[in-house]
């Protein structure tokens, strides 16, 4: 077996709308090819040995061992591969469940689809599935040491990649309300929402969390006198820089016991609580000046160690803090009860689960100590053993929330505590006896308050209920269940993808919105230019979605990258669809023309349920496509008696029809006339009808979004694509006495298009140079030939100056073999060299004639016109 490619997709897809995280494995069975698992001797029971687990999987006989009865009966190894990497995921404790496996049309070649949670741990896994089934194949066992290995480095790739906990909870909540999240490239930042409802989160800091607020808050020296000097209970203290004064500043306190901590330290480091002698102190300051150069020196106050969460200027959750502790059994010794305590599954390390793994530190000996025990003493049965002061969770620390027990004069006093410090997000220490009675009665006092307050000790509590306080972010950043998202558009199609775009970007301006584009020529927001470039994959996507300017996204949506690595965001509110043809076939597994329909139809199916997928009712393959997607539907028709669209106006549907020389808007009993097709320029004085056909694509898309007709009128009546925006689509020029058009038509589609507007062209003859890549098939050129003959009233048939491998001679005879074909009488001349051929048209172009030019370089054919003397671009150009 061999891997010939491997993809990451990571958006809506081919092979799944819902399911954006999958592996697109491209696996050579090479030997295996003729063998189904049952005639390889014992590979069921090598494959049983290795992965007994895999029992757990249904697969088509949809119950408990399913899929092991299909590999003893015998099937391709792409489909076990599959499984395996599904399973080895799930051994290391990333739960996925989906996967594919289909043949390619190249014997013995299949794609293998998989689900995975990270990317990198899932090409992992369909590496080490393949290595996995190969050597059960070769030597019937896959060695127990290197499935522990594998496993243990998946569970390394996932625990790296995963958020913290408080990310986690906020993701989640993200996700629980359909707000697109993103993670950026730097600093763990994590976009909520796109363009310019997005907001932003940093942990637990957002995107308004004050710079203010939050240094004031790292300074506890500071929160304290401007706590104390609100009037709200502080510790009495001082702050010192040197050793010297230390002395001084317990007196100060009044005396043992005190605390003796960093002023700028978080997670408890460098703090050492209930110091109640000098050698103690002096360690203690030892201890907190390898965290800063100040020192807090303050008076010790008993009680228990409580965090407030505020939100937006309300009490959202409050928890007690416990530090690490063990209660004896009155058998076991504290060492062993440690042991036995960290046993638990929900303690990990750092953060990666509810609880953190005890860890004892140089205070903890000492702590011991002061309780009297050793690691081997045997505490009595139920008696509590401490062994951290402090209760932060990532030192082993538990949680038991609180809410409801707090007193309101604490609630109020909290809430205005956080207004004075000036955060959105904050967590407050306090410590009290009792938080159920007002701070003031139980000599209780606001240790510290902390920017960017860990989550994970409210949602995930050891004790009591779990608070949703990323529930309580959400509704702060996104009031009145707002999705943070704006209008996404999104354009496919085989031909006219990049002229509809920029249409229907250039009539959502009309709206004075700010709308980002992106298409085959290049990125856009507004007016300018943001990259040049093919930027129709989900990059360029990304780039207008992250950008906070952006009010509006209108993507070209290109077949590549939809099959690289899917589309570029989860769902839009627009997916047109203009027309699906022949072009790129065999290429990345898309091998007939109903693969690539259904490859594009992902676009018209990754449409939010209450927005429109914009079908071409003339094109079947489009049409269909009403049937697989969940959004409404609107079509458009050059065909005023479309029978499919009479029905679907007829119920209630809404469409674009081209009828009696007008683009309208049809819904229920009245036609909204648009504009006359004469009078857009794009459609080239109404002559050309797959223009006619794009705009009313472009005004179908921009209606259902609620802009108005007069909006559309006025952006399809100033909608120019110049010659230099896009060279090559239909550039016509006006040489006086005739017209020549020069247009990249590059699949048979797009001549007919193009023979559609030169069909029109009544005034004169119509003359063809033509020709195509030499790397086209043979059948394609017979076709361009026999469109030809029936297009032009003369044709030179000419050829690239690079061939692509082709002999010089054999395209050119095949176009003739097409044009001979249909019309033995027709009028040509075979000049294979692409300058003579174009400069023996315009020559002999007669009075009112059009020569049309469909060059290997669009550049020359144009220099070639403008040596003609006076040229004016007509229609099109501005
Ligand atoms: P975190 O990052 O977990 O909030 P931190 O490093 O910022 O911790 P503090 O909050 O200042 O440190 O102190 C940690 C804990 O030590 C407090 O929550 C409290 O339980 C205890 N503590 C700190 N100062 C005092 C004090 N003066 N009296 C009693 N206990 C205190
Ligand atoms: P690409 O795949 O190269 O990005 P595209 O789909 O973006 O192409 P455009 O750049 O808009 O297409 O148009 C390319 C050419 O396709 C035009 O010059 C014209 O010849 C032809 N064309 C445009 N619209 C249509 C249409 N609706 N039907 C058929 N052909 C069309
Ligand atoms: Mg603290
Ligand atoms: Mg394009």
């Amino acid at each position: 077996m061999r891997i010939l490619k491997i993809q990451t997709l990571r958006g809506p897809n081919y092979w799944s709308i819902r399911r954006h995280k999958l592996i697109v494995m491209r696996l050579d069975l090479e030997n295996l090819a003729e063998n189904p698992s049952n005639e390889i001797p014992g590979f069921y029971e090598g494959l049983v040995e290795a992965l007994p687990s895999l029992e757990g999987h249904y697969c088509s006989p949809g119950c408990r061992g399913g899929f092991l009865m299909r590999v003893k009966e015998g099937t391709m190894m792409g489909h076990i591969v599959e499984h395996v990497a599904l399973e080895l995921q799930e051994l290391a404790g990333m739960s996925v469940g989906f996967g594919r496996t289909r043949e390619t049309a190249t014997p013995g070649v299949f794609q293998v689809v998989i689900e995975y949670l990270n990317e990198e741990a899932g090409r992992y896994a369909g590496r080490a599935a393949v290595r996995l089934c190969q050597s059960i194949v070769d030597r019937g066992r896959y060695p127990k040491a290197e499935l522990e290995q594998d496993i243990l480095d998946l569970k390394d790739l996932w625990r790296e990649s995963s958020l913290g906990p408080s990310t986690e909870a906020i993701v989640k909540e993200a996700e629980k309300r359909g707000i697109p999240w993103t993670q950026l490239s730097a600093r763990f930042l994590i976009q909520l929402g796109y363009g310019v409802n997005q907001k932003r989160m940093q942990a637990t800091m957002t995107n308004k969390t004050g710079i203010l607020g939050v240094e004031l808050a790292c300074d506890k020296e500071a929160t304290k006198r401007i706590l104390a000097a609100a009037g709200a209970p502080v510790p009495r203290g001082t702050v010192i820089n040197f050793l010297d004064d230390l002395e001084e500043a317990i007196e100060y306190v009044g005396s043992y016991p005190i605390v003796i901590k960093p002023s700028d330290g978080n997670h408890g480091r460098g703090i050492t609580i209930d110091i109640r002698s000098w050698d103690e102190a002096e360690a203690a300051y030892e201890a907190a000046r390898q965290v800063s150069r100040s020192i807090i020196v303050e008076r010790y106050y008993l009680g228990r160690d409580h965090r407030v969460l505020v939100v937006d200027g309300k009490v959202v959750a409050v928890a007690e803090r416990v530090p690490a502790h063990i209660v004896g059994n009155g058998r076991s010794t504290i060492g062993d009860l440690i042991a036995e305590t960290n046993q638990d599954p929900n303690r990990g390390d750092g953060h990666d689960k509810i609880l953190t793994k005890i860890e004892l530190d140089r205070n903890s000996y000492q702590l011991l100590e002061r309780q009297g025990y050793t690691l081997n003493s045997v505490p009595p049965k139920g008696v509590i053993c401490y062994l951290r002061a402090t209760a932060n969770l990532s030192t082993g620390g538990s949680a038991i929330d609180r809410t409801d027990e707090i007193h309101p004069e604490n609630v109020w006093l909290a809430q205005r505590i956080v207004k004075i410090i000036g955060l959105d997000i904050a967590g407050l220490d306090i410590v009290t006896t009792d938080i159920s009675r007002p701070l003031r009665e139980t000599d209780a006092v606001i240790v510290e308050v902390n920017a960017a307050p860990g989550f994970r000790m409210h949602v995930a509590p050891s004790q009591g209920t779990p608070r949703n306080v990323a529930g309580s972010v959400m509704d702060m950043l996104f009031p009145n269940e707002q999705s943070g998202t704006i209008p996404i558009l999104s354009v496919t199609g085989t031909n006219g993808k990049t002229t509809t775009t920029r249409l229907l970007a250039h009539i959502y301006k009309q709206t004075d919105k700010v709308v980002g584009y992106t298409t085959t020529d290049g990125t856009y927001i507004g007016e300018y230019l943001v990259e040049s470039g093919d930027n129709t994959g989900p990059q360029s996507a990304h780039v207008i979605l992250e950008d906070p300017t952006v009010e509006v996204a209108v993507l070209e949506t290109a077949r590549g990258g939809i099959l690289r690595s899917g589309l570029g965001f989860e769902m839009a509110n627009v997916g047109v669809v203009l027309n699906v043809a022949a072009d790129h076939l065999g290429i990345g597994d898309i091998d007939t023309i109903d693969q690539l329909a259904n490859l594009k139809s992902v676009v018209a199916e990754a449409v939010f349920p209450d927005g429109y997928a914009v079908l071409n009712a003339d094109d079947h393959r489009v049409a269909a496509m009403a049937e697989k997607t969940k959004a409404n539907i609107a079509y458009f028709t050059m065909n005023p008696d479309s029978e499919l669209v009479r029905k679907h106006v007829q119920q209630g549907g809404v469409a674009a029809v081209y009828e009696n020389g007008y683009l309208s808007i049809v819904k229920g009993d009245w036609t909204h006339r648009i504009e006359r097709a004469e009078n857009i320029p794009l459609t080239m004085g109404g002559r050309a009808p797959f223009m006619i056909a794009n705009a009313l694509a472009a005004a179908l898309a921009a209606f259902v979004q609620n802009v108005t007709i007069e909006q559309i009128r006025a952006g399809l009546k100033t909608f120019r694509a110049s010659v230099s925006q896009t060279p090559g689509r239909m550039n016509l020029f006006n040489l006086g006495k005739y017209h020549a058009l020069v247009d990249y038509a590059h699949n048979p589609a797009s001549y007919e298009a193009l023979g559609s507007f030169v069909r029109n062209w009544t005034t004169g003859e119509r003359i063809g140079v033509v020709g195509g890549p030499g790397d086209r098939r043979d059948e394609d050129f017979v076709t361009l030939g026999k469109l030809s003959a029936d297009i032009f009233d003369y044709i030179i048939v000419k050829e690239d100056d690079d061939t692509r491998g082709r002999s010089r001679g054999s395209a050119s005879d095949l176009i003739t073999k097409g044009i001979t074909e249909v019309n033995p009488d027709s009028r040509y001349e075979s000049i294979l060299d692409e300058t003579a051929a174009i400069n023996q048209a315009l020559d002999m172009a007669p009075d009112n004639s059009l020569v049309v030019i469909l060059p290997e370089s669009v550049n020359r054919a144009i220099k070639l016109i403008k040596l003609r003397g006076l040229v004016k671009e007509e229609v099109q150009p501005q």
